[in-house]
């Protein structure tokens, strides 16, 4: 059963491939209803995301997804119905984002070091803006020069321990937070199945989010399994975490997430979730309206 929400999503002002128009219109003619846009460390595409959104009768939920480091390890947390105007949020996003570039340039040098060169200049091709640079970029440069076959970029070159790693310090878990509660938004840990962390290692970061005002965790995202889901599901549920649920769509070429943008799966009815804080709609009649 699905539900034409999704709170996780990407556009070209990240690492998505489809623009902000794009990205509404194609989560539109899927039937969904209710999207917030989430790209990685930035709120830019936000202001034309609602003026298209409304145009085209979707609703749009300004997010983020931010880079953190805790315990040395990236961490992504999303923020939702965040305000983006407010001041505080902006810079420290853009703050943030500064680093891409430069981390970036370290990338491409460990490239160069295995044989791959102009892997700046090829990745750069990629993306819309330099601050926006990812290692999606990166990828889709090294299979297009025939460097990885489609969909192993990432475990040959660019994960801890290959050729194209390098290590970044992003915001700290503490101050993503606070930016986002400054913007009246809400803190959701994505998709915790992804960072292979042991049990205690998860039980560690959903304690130090809850103590820093954290409510939320994914439960159903398009990059986590049946398996993952069902153990998310559980630590959200001991805990007293609010689920949320997101495609992570980034593109149509890939299969990085199962789920159609703008659907989500329904979770089971006496799950907590953090849609009565994010839409106004009275939550009964979206489900058994919009079951698609
Ligand atoms: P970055 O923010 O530049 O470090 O890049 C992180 C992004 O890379 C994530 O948001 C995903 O979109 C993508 N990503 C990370 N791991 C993988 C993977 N194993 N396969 C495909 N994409 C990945
Ligand atoms: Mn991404
Ligand atoms: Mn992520
Ligand atoms: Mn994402």
């Amino acid at each position: 059963m699905l539900l034409p929400v999704d709170l996780h999503c990407h556009s070209t002002h990240s690492d998505g491939d489809l623009s902000v128009e794009e990205v509404i219109n194609l989560a539109k003619k899927n039937g969904g209803k209710y999207l917030a846009l989430t790209d990685h460390d930035t709120i830019n595409g936000i202001a034309l995301a609602k003026e298209h959104a409304s145009k085209v009768g979707l609703k749009l939920i300004a997010g983020v997804e931010i880079s953190v480091t805790w315990n040395e390890k990236l961490i992504h947390i999303l923020g939702l119905n965040v305000d983006e105007n407010n001041q505080n949020l902006q810079t420290n996003l853009n703050n943030l984002r500064a680093k891409r570039l430069t981390r970036g340039e370290r990338i491409s040098k460990e490239l160069a070091k295995a044989g791959i060169s102009n892997a700046l200049e090829g990745a750069l091709k990629y993306c819309q803006s330099p601050e926006s640079l990812s290692r999606t970029h990166f990828a889709r440069f090294l299979v297009d020069q025939g460097y990885a076959k489609p969909g192993r970029a990432f475990d040959k070159y660019l994960v801890p321990g290959k050729p194209g790693y390098v290590d970044e310090t992003w915001a700290s878990l503490a101050d993503a937070i606070s930016w986002i509660k400054s913007s009246n938004g809400i803190a959701v840990i994505a998709h915790p199945c992804r960072y292979n962390l042991k049990p205690e290692g998860l039980n560690n970061l959903v304690q130090d989010f809850k103590k820093l005002g954290g409510v939320g965790m994914e439960v159903v995202s398009g990059s986590h399994s049946k398996e993952d889901e069902s153990i998310a599901l559980k630590i959200a549920k001991s805990h007293g975490l609010l689920a949320s649920m997101g495609s992570d769509f980034h593109s149509q070429n890939d299969n990085y997430s199962h789920l159609k943008l703008g659907l989500t799966t329904q979770l089971p009815v006496d799950c907590k979730t953090v849609l009565p804080l994010i839409i106004e709609e009275d939550l009964n009649a979206l489900n058994a309206m919009e079951k698609v």
